[in-house]
């Protein structure tokens, strides 16, 4: 690391990988979050948009001028929006009208040509994912950066997450633990990190309402309840998801994972997102699962700052059944 980076598209990866202390110290477990929040764009998200825009660029289906079409519950499309601004490509974005506020605001004022859609499942036509790549094939000279089954995706994660937490590690590292939204980040490191030693556990994380615990544990798609969470969780196995190694999968309840992201910001300084909650609450449960002594690695994926009007809101949790964790209530973990 270190030097001049060229632009954009080169100060993306390279994040650094941070020791959660009170938890750790509260396991007896090395717990370690990869700070993708530090991205360029401020999220994981970045590594995938860039992967796939260079894989279709190299490919010759994206040429200059042309424009990228994605459906995203955000990240994605605020990478693909600054990747295209510094690339020289027009960008427009799909999104559920359910994703927060901050997130589509952040897509206009970047440029991109923003579509918000009722959230509809997967199965109706009108779903977002599907409504993008109909648009994009209507659009001479278009390219659907399709995330969640173009396995640049992961291939990305595979080139860059995965060797950089193996190098930060220096090998020693016992479990990789990661929710999901298209895999592509947990089975591109799930794949890289069995490579390099094939008995790091990988566990895949899953908020409720998401029909992936079920799929993990006992082979069947099935969702029950539902969650404040974004990004994360899904009703289908894409294909970045499909052949992913699993050795174990952790359900958790948006009241564990809204109180592991106030006590990150308490403890930790650290302001995070809803999915970083799910992520480090099943760390901490993959840490009492193994027992003391051992590295627990997961992804820190995107900033607190996307959710001030949502997550870090009284008003808007109360209106959800949910209430605000204060610092001094006892410690969940
Ligand atoms: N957290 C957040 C906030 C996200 O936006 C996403 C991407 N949808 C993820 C986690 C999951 O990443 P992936 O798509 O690589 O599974």
């Amino acid at each position: 690391m270190g030097g001049i980076s060229e632009g954009f598209s080169e100060a993306v990866g390279q994040t650094p990988l941070i020791r959660l202390r009170a938890l750790s110290e509260l396991t007896g477990c090395d717990i370690l979050g990869k700070a993708e929040f530090m991205n360029p764009g401020g999220s994981v998200k970045d590594r995938a948009a860039l992967g796939i825009l260079q894989e279709a660029e190299a490919s010759g289906e994206l040429r200059p001028g042309g424009t990228v079409v994605e459906g995203t519950a955000g990240n994605t499309g605020i990478g693909l929006a600054h990747l295209c601004n510094a690339r020289g490509y027009r960008c427009l974005i799909v999104i559920p009208e359910t994703q927060s506020a901050e997130k589509i605001g952040l897509l206009r004022s970047l440029g991109a040509e923003v579509r918000t859609v009722p959230a509809v499942p997967y199965s109706d036509p009108a779903n977002y994912v599907r409504l993008s790549g109909r648009i994009a094939a209507e659009i001479p000279g278009a390219v659907w950066a399709n995330q969640f089954d173009n396995l640049a995706n992961r291939r990305a994660h595979f080139g860059s997450t995965g060797p950089e937490i193996w190098e930060q590690c220096e090998g020693t590292l016992d479990a990789w633990v990661a929710a999901t939204g298209t895999g592509g980040t947990y089975a591109g490191v799930a794949l890289f990190l069995k490579e390099r030693r094939k008995d790091v556990r990988c566990v895949l994380a899953d908020p409720h309402g998401s029909a992936l615990y079920s799929w993990a544990t006992g082979g069947d798609l099935s969702a029950e309840g539902r969650s404040i969470t974004e990004g994360i969780g899904n009703s289908r196995v894409t294909a970045n998801l499909v052949d992913a190694p699993i050795d174990d999968a952790v359900r958790i309840d948006d009241r564990e994972a809204l109180r592991t992201i106030y006590e990150l910001l308490w403890r930790e300084g650290l302001f995070m997102g809803g999915s970083v909650g799910i992520n480090v609450a099943a760390a901490v449960e993959t840490a009492r699962r193994l027992g003391p002594g051992h590295r627990i690695v997961t992804v820190l994926c995107d900033s607190g700052d996307r959710y001030r009007s949502s997550l870090y809101d009284r008003d808007w949790l109360q209106g959800r059944g949910l209430r605000q964790p204060e610092p001094d209530a006892p410690v969940l973990f």
